[in-house]
């Protein structure tokens, strides 16, 4: 037997409590258990009614997505054949919630013939959000409870609500604000002594006059909402089906709809972020208990573009920050943006005016590092040049407490030469945030060659603390994501140099679901940035600059967006790219000039080359060890580069695409005359091809 559920009677009421740590996902172990505990409750002549409980923190999280796929995953009994055992049980049933109620967890909850709950217990069917439904009896037997308008807002949004929403109504019969269980005993009690029916809900019938007409004002609204997911929509269809049909009919939608999203690309890109994500958070090497440092204080260099988010970030969080600059006139206007930005988020009705006064107390301005004596973490933004960075640790180096972390936001230089600036490189690491630092969830966590495990341990739990998700990164020109992003950005210049358009290029990765296409996002950044870097290290190497597209866009002042013209030009106030004829003349100059005969490029070949560029330099960097797995690279292009939740990241597509396809491309485009060496398909990625293994 099972030791995941513990029985205990108490009276004539025998309590099944259910405890598979952490959250009593619903693993084989526990749907066992839970089956021999009531064949066991059963059997038992003294027990006349059955409370059925999880722990304080959850009563069930819902499936245990580790047994998705596997041959445990399927062992019988499946929740549909527990859910029926509750329901179907000659004792009544009373499901007696708190903590965590979600998925197949609030659908064995549903299985019970009456529910009690905690007030701030957390029901909901958050399926939706991994691309699937509620596969269990959840979209037949919720609308059934509370009604279809309900059911369907749960089940399509997938956002949790507290129990004491539901006080009352047939899903929570009692909210108990005591000891849940003496109210669960209470209550079965009282259903002995009123000899209460046992309700079971796929015997009730969803009511609703005007059930026909909602249903077709919410197709429309999903089916308008839910472009590239599939997912909302058949939970839409599923929830239908319990009104007007049998729950049996009603129950076959559900099952077919599950069946047909599980094997959706869609269900699988959605799963593997939600894995990916979590696994992200675990570095090798690094046990999970290491003593981390405390850090109750930052500091913050540069009051710029970046500095100005990432303190916010730690402002949100309650965690005081000293800001500096060069000069009180940075400062001021640094400060002056922290502050508009707050004030427009209260102006949105999302913060009240004292969280916007108490986050801007907890900023401190400073042009002197003597403020910087007591802080436990420093974050660097200055200006990207290594000399600045050099006076910025060597300063840090000689004023910071020892153990006081540094870190630099650098996007592309060196974290082990920075770290050599100081006598403390154990304590230096790169904490690489995205523009706008205090909106992009991504963080790249740049682990340097001799970074000490605690101060990664520490900058990961602190992330979490600032909401972010992390990322670690080994030492690399550009990281991770930047490093990618380059080759990405090669291909589409290849691209528009051989005989496609800005607005062709743009358009072909924004259907296939990029946020921004490449040129746009050009516009969006200045072109001027690229520009000074490339003629930076044409200078450094001592050569002329070869000039490209771009150079020539820049040379003419179109800088982007802010000068109303870069690729597109744009109207006054306005930043929808507007394709221009100056610049096709340019392109034609440029292929003009270099004997370039442009060719007609299809759609399909826009993306292949842009994301096998990127698959090629992610198998590299996987290659090299700067990151760990690849399902990190796609938490790092699904997080901080636009792309498409529903394709998984640049790494699954790949694996979905099929690494032999990908390889074969690669060598295509590798053996054109001219073609750039970074065609090569990566070893890595022809071993695994060969091997029939995939990234993830
Ligand atoms: P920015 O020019 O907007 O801001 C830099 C600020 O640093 C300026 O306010 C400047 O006065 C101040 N500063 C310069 N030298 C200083 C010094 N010695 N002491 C104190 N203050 C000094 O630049 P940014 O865009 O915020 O970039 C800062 C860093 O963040 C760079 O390393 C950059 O590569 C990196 N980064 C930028 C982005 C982005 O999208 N802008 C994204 C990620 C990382």
């Amino acid at each position: 037997m099972s030791n995941t559920v513990t029985i205990s009677v108490r009276g004539p009421v025998a309590v099944l409590a259910m405890d598979r740590p952490p959250v009593n996902s619903l693993g084989y172990d526990l749907r066992v258990g839970i089956a021999d505990a009531l064949d066991e409750a059963n059997a038992n002549p003294a027990v006349q009614a059955i409370v059925l409980t999880g722990t304080a923190r959850a009563f069930s999280a819902g499936a245990d997505v580790t047994e998705f796929g596997t041959p445990k995953g399927a062992k019988e009994p499946n929740l549909r054949v527990v859910i029926t055992m509750l329901e179907d049980n000659p004792k009544p049933v009373i499901g007696a919630i708190a903590g965590q109620c979600l998925g197949g967890g609030l659908e064995l909850a549903l299985g019970c013939h009456f529910r009690v709950a905690a007030p701030d217990a957390q029901l909901g069917l958050p399926e939706v959000k991994i691309g699937l439904l509620p596969g269990a009896g959840g979209t037949q037997r919720l609308p059934r409870l509370i009604g279809l308008e309900a059911a369907l807002n749960m089940i399509v949004g997938g956002a949790p609500v507290a129990a004491a929403k539901f006080a009352g109504s047939p899903l929570v019969d009692r909210v108990i604000e005591g000891d849940l269980i003496d109210g669960a005993v209470a209550f079965a009690n009282e259903v002995l002594e009123k000899k209460l029916p046992a309700r079971r809900a796929r015997d009730l019938k969803v009511k609703d006059p005007q059930g026909e007409a909602f249903l077709q004002f919410a197709r429309n609204t999903v089916g308008a909402m839910s472009k590239n997911f599939p997912a909302p929509m058949k939970c839409l269809e599923a929830v239908a089906a319990s009104y007007g049909k049998t729950f049996e009919q009603g129950v076959a939608v559900e099952r077919e709809g599950f069946l047909s999203l599980m094997a959706s690309p869609e269900s699988r890109a959605m799963r593997h972020a939600f894995t990916a994500e979590r696994a992200a958070a675990k570095i090798p090497g690094i046990p999970e208990g290491t003593a981390l440092r405390d850090i109750k204080k930052v500091g913050v260099i540069g009051a710029g573009t970046m500095g100005g988010g990432i303190t916010m970030n730690f402002l949100n969080a309650g965690i005081p920050v000293v800001l500096l600059e060069m000069k009180q006139e940075a400062l001021d206007k640094g400060l002056g943006i922290i502050r508009r930005n707050y004030e427009n988020t209260m102006k949105k009705g999302k913060l009240k005016p004292e969280q916007v006064e108490e986050r801007l107390a907890a900023v401190t301005g400073t042009l002197s590092y003597d403020d910087f004596a007591d802080v436990d973490l420093v974050i660097e933004a200055v200006f990207e040049n290594m000399d600045v960075k050099q006076t910025v640790f060597q300063t840090l180096d000689k004023v910071c407490k020892p153990g006081a972390i540094l870190a630099s936001n650098t996007s592309y230089l060196n974290i082990d030469k920075i770290a050599g600036f100081t006598q403390r490189p154990a304590d230096v690491l790169g904490l690489h945030f995205f523009s706008p630092a205090n909106v992009m969830r991504l963080l790249e966590v740049v682990r340097g060659a001799k970074t000490a495990p605690d101060v990664l341990a520490t900058s990961m739990a602190i992330a979490k603390k600032i909401k972010k998700i992390a990322v670690v990164s080994g030492v690399c020109d550009g990281f991770i994501g930047n490093r990618m992003l380059a080759r990405y950005g090669a291909a589409a210049q290849g691209l528009l140099n051989a005989g496609a358009l800005p607005q062709q290029i743009d358009g072909a990765l924004q259907k296939f679901g990029m946020a921004m296409g490449p040129f746009r996002m050009g516009d969006l950044a200045g072109l001027d940035i690229g520009w000074a870097t490339r003629k930076r290290k044409a200078a450094e190497a001592g050569v002329p600059l070869k000039p490209s597209v771009a150079d020539m866009l820049a040379e003419a002042g179109r800088f982007g967006q802010k000068t109303g013209a870069g690729y597109y030009r744009y109207e006054a106030g306005k930043r929808d790219p507007i394709p221009d004829p100056v610049t096709e003349k340019m392109i034609d100059e440029y292929r003009a000039a270099n004997g370039i005969t442009p060719r007609k490029i299809s759609d399909d070949e826009v993306v292949q080359r842009c994301m096998f560029a990127l698959v090629n330099e992610g198998a590299r960097i996987l290659d090299e060890g700067i990151a760990a797995r690849a399902s990190d690279i796609d938490v790092v292009y699904l997080n901080g580069y636009g792309y498409p939740l529903h394709r998984g990241g640049p790494m699954l597509y790949a694996d979905m695409v099929g690494l032999p396809n990908v390889v074969r491309a690669l060598r295509r485009f590798a053996a054109e005359p001219g073609a750039d060496a970074s065609w090569q398909p990566a070893p890595l990625l022809v071993k695994l091809a060969e091997d029939g293994k995939n990234f993830n």
